[in-house]
Order: structure tokens, then C-alpha cells, then sequence
């Protein structure tokens, strides 16, 4: 009879050295290197009409773009689905402003920040030459999904946005340059408590947009897994769906129902993905190499909802497990 406690200490050693060696190629590989040979970046001047700027992200098929300031020559932050969701915010504090809402400029969103009584976002950023191990951290510490790139041009002594980095980019260049690595992660998601279990926020299909961005707002999380009565998952509704929501600026529409909402994605849109909990933790690396993921649902062999696993929650792990204490959490960054 095999000797499990030997076999166990086995996959936990070779576990920890896949991950020692993710973290060791972070550490020799700069942002720089996870930017593609060719890329486009699309800069949005602060000056622009908040509604203009719906249109701009939603013709270039874009959730998030960095912010210029061009009176002050100077980088100027990141706009997100959380400044749209801010927006949303707003118009339901002073639904007689609507007049107002349409004239704002992306400079006003600090404004609205301050109206709604949320704290400013972090204007974050990380030079594209510093080690990735660092964007990492960065990443982790703010809880920023992304983080711009930013570089100073030798010629004019100014700021200069090179591109922006994502938990995803980060995610996929482990897998694509690591599968040595990540073939030695064998524990399942179960074992390891990667996601979370408890307290999962979800919505029907016939509850308003409102509701799941009220959800998204007060328990700080970015998608909401669309379930049926007997908890079957049917979709998951992301910060980033607000964005079509308001583009008209008709906000009365986030009265609507979800079900009408999700079905003005775009028609490429990838769909869901979703996992078990005795899935291995190297099966997610190939998913990840393989597809644009943006997080996993957990579900049982019925398709009920179990969890929630972010890309937060897999690059926390890569990084953080076995290090200061084994705390796996944003406090331990
Ligand atoms: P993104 O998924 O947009 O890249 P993120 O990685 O920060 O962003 P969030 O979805 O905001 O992920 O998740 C933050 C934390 O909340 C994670 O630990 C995740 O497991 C958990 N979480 C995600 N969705 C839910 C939910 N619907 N209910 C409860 N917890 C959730």
C-alpha cells in the first residue's frame, strides 16, 4: 500500500517548488516583457465628455483606458468600469442631476468621487523596466485590476504612458513561459482554498442591473454569478457590462432586468468559465494559456454555484502562499 502522508509531502514540495520558480522568473522579467511586439493605446484627454467617453471604449472594443491631463502635460490615473459604476452611483443619489451628468467631464470624476463619499482610487502606477515581481505586488496591495506603465521621455523630462498591464496579461505570460512550472501544480482548488465559498453575492436573471451594481458596490467585488432558483448558474454579470448599460445616457434603463442587459453583449463575447473544486490548479494555467479568462465559477456536477475563484485570488496565491506566515491575504502584501 502506497504511503499517503509520503505522497501528500510530495505533491506539497513540488507544489512549492513550482511556485518559488514562477515567482524567481517574475523576479528576472520586467512589465516590459509581458507587453506584446505591437500594441495600441488609446488615451483619453481629461477635457472629454464622460458620455463621449462610453462611445470611445465601446466602438474600440476597450474597458479601461489611462487619462491625460494636457494642461498639465501629465498622466492623470486610470479610467474603469468603477468611475462608470461611480457615475451610476451618482445619478442614484441626485436623480434630479441628470442634466448635470451628461455635461461632465472625465476631470469631474473626482468631483463625483468626493459627491458619492467614496475614496479616490490610487493614482497608481509602475515603471515599465521595474521587475514584474513588483508590479505584482503593487497590484495586490492596491487591489488594482490593472496598472498603467508608466515611464519619464528622456527628451522632455515628461510623463509618458507606455501601456497598461493587467492581472490577466501577468497571468497568461506565467502560463505561456512557465508550463514547467505550472505542470508541478497538482493540488485541486479544494485543497488549496483557492476562491471564495462563503457569503457569495448573486442575483436572478429578472432583478434589476441596479441591484447587482448595488451588490458589486457594497461588497467591493467586480462580477455577480446569474443563478436560478435552485442555484444553477446561468451567466455572471461584470462591472464592465455597466459600461453598454449607460452609454445612451438613459439611466432609467438600469431599472431593467439582467436578462435584457447581458443580451446586449457584444457578439464575440467569449462566455463563462467555469471549474470544480477537485480541478488542479495546473488545469486553470492551461485554461488561462488557452482563453481570455476573467475569473472561474466554481460549480458542482449539477452546475449549482460552489465559488468564486478571481484572477486576484490566483495571482495572491502564486505570489503569497508559504510566504510571510502563509497569510494569503491583501493585509499580508
Ligand atoms: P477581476 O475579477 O475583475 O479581475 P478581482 O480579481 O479583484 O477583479 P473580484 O471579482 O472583484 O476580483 O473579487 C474580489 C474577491 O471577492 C475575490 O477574493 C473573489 O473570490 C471574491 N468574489 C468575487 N465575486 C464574488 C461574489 N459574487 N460573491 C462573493 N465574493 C466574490
Amino acid at each position: 500500500m502506497p504511503n499517503t502522508n509520503y505522497m501528500m509531502s510530495l505533491v506539497d514540495r513540488e507544489q512549492m517548488q513550482g511556485l518559488e520558480n514562477i515567482r524567481e522568473f517574475l523576479k528576472i522579467r520586467t512589465s516590459y516583457d509581458v507587453l506584446p511586439l505591437s500594441f495600441r493605446l488609446i488615451v483619453l484627454d481629461t477635457d472629454l465628455l464622460i458620455r463621449k467617453s462610453l462611445a470611445i471604449l465601446i466602438q474600440n472594443g476597450i474597458v479601461s483606458a489611462p487619462l491625460w491631463d494636457s494642461h498639465k502635460s501629465a498622466f492623470a490615473g486610470l479610467l474603469t468600469s468603477t468611475d462608470y459604476i461611480n457615475v451610476v452611483q451618482y445619478y442614484c443619489q441626485y436623480p434630479d442631476r441628470l442634466g448635470d451628468i451628461d455635461q461632465f467631464r472625465l476631470s469631474g470624476l473626482r468631483e463625483i468621487e468626493k459627491a458619492i463619499g467614496v475614496q479616490p482610487l490610487e493614482t497608481i502606477s509602475v515603471h515599465p523596466m521595474k521587475p514584474l515581481y513588483e508590479a505584482c505586488r503593487t497590484m495586490l496591495k492596491t487591489r488594482a485590476r490593472r496598472i498603467p506603465l508608466v515611464d519619464v521621455d528622456d527628451e522632455t523630462g515628461r510623463e509618458m504612458v507606455v501601456s497598461v498591464i493587467t492581472q490577466y496579461r501577468i497571468l497568461k505570460f506565467i502560463a505561456v513561459n512557465n508550463e514547467h512550472n505550472t505542470v508541478m501544480l497538482k493540488k485541486s482548488v479544494r485543497e488549496i482554498g483557492l476562491g471564495t465559498y462563503t457569503n457569495l453575492q448573486t442575483a436572478g436573471m429578472g432583478d434589476s442591473v441596479l441591484s447587482a451594481i448595488h451588490l458589486m458596490v457594497e461588497h467591493n467585488i467586480s462580477a455577480v454569478p446569474i443563478v436560478d432558483a435552485n442555484n444553477h448558474v446561468l451567466n455572471v454579470f461584470e462591472a464592465v457590462d455597466v459600461i453598454p448599460c449607460i452609454k445612451g445616457g438613459v439611466y432609467e434603463e438600469l431599472q431593467s432586468s439582467i436578462g435584457e442587459a447581458l443580451s446586449k453583449r457584444a457578439e464575440d463575447f467569449p462566455g463563462i468559465y467555469t471549474c470544480s473544486e477537485d480541478d488542479r490548479l495546473d488545469s486553470i494555467f492551461d485554461t488561462v494559456r488557452k482563453s481570455r479568462v476573467h475569473r472561474l465559477i466554481v460549480i458542482d456536477d449539477d452546475s449549482r454555484l460552489r465559488g468564486m475563484i478571481s484572477l486576484s485570488d490566483i495571482l495572491m496565491y502564486v505570489l503569497l502562499y508559504g510566504e510571510e506566515n502563509d497569510a494569503v491575504s491583501p493585509d499580508a502584501v
